[in-house]
């Protein structure tokens, strides 16, 4: 395989480390930047257009993650960070799950997935409107997986999309926060679902990881 020169994660001696996300997500790369700080430079496929579209061929997080980590890392040096997260919703059979980003169709809007979970859950009450957010990284370098984490957080579906915030899901979905569900990612600051956050779990569970390999 040929190894495009992207600088490794492993920094030299001035230079911040970077890392590759394989992703074509601006919103999973930007919430990651900003987690993870200043002091590395979080990139993601679409700068490599040579880089291979990876298919999610997967039926678990795990699978998916791993296979975008894997696949990516193949073609460059050093390692590749791959998220697969989505929203799974207990009354609809954890549905949509892996298949958050494509639930309305191939192509579609994350408006278009939103109302319809909005719509399969019509009517429905509080109390069976239990849902979580789920996020895997994988860690992977030249083609072979060197780890994986783990994120989730709880919460309640909102009945109707409320907050300009955050990206996909998150107008619908109302984070548990001391014991009660009440505003929805979509209203609350970055800040707050940065420090709650699905991805936010997984991605400290990395850090140390990264700050000790
Ligand atoms: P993936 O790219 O296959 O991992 O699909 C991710 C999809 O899950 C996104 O397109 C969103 O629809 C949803 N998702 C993942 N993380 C979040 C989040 O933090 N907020 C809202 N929706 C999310």
């Amino acid at each position: 395989m040929e190894s495009e020169n992207i600088p490794s994660a492993k920094p030299s001696r001035h230079e911040k480390p970077e890392i590759l996300l394989a992703t074509r997500n601006k919103h999973k790369t930007q919430e990651i930047q900003t987690m993870l700080g200043e002091g590395v430079i979080v990139t993601d496929v679409t700068l490599h257009a040579h880089l291979p579209e990876i298919e999610e061929t997967g039926i678990t997080f795990e699978e998916n993650s791993k296979l975008k980590a894997e696949g990516i890392s193949r073609h460059v040096r050093g390692i590749v960070l791959a998220d697969d997260s989505g929203l799974e919703v207990d009354a609809l059979g954890k549905e949509p799950g892996i298949y958050s980003a494509r639930y309305a169709g191939p192509e579609c809007t994350d408006e278009a997935n939103t109302a319809l979970v909005l719509k399969k859950m019509k009517g429905l009450p509080d109390e069976v409107r239990t849902a979580r957010f789920r996020c895997v990284l994988a860690v992977a370098e030249n083609g072979i997986t060197l780890a994986v984490f783990d994120g989730t957080v709880e919460g309640v579906l909102a009945h109707e999309v409320r907050g300009e915030g955050g990206f996909g899901y998150d107008p619908i979905f109302m984070p548990l926060i001391n014991g009660v569900c009440t505003q929805t990612f979509g209203e609350l600051s970055s800040e707050i679902k940065h420090s709650m956050s699905h991805r936010s779990r997984a991605l400290a569970q990395f850090r140390v990881w990264w700050a000790n390999r």
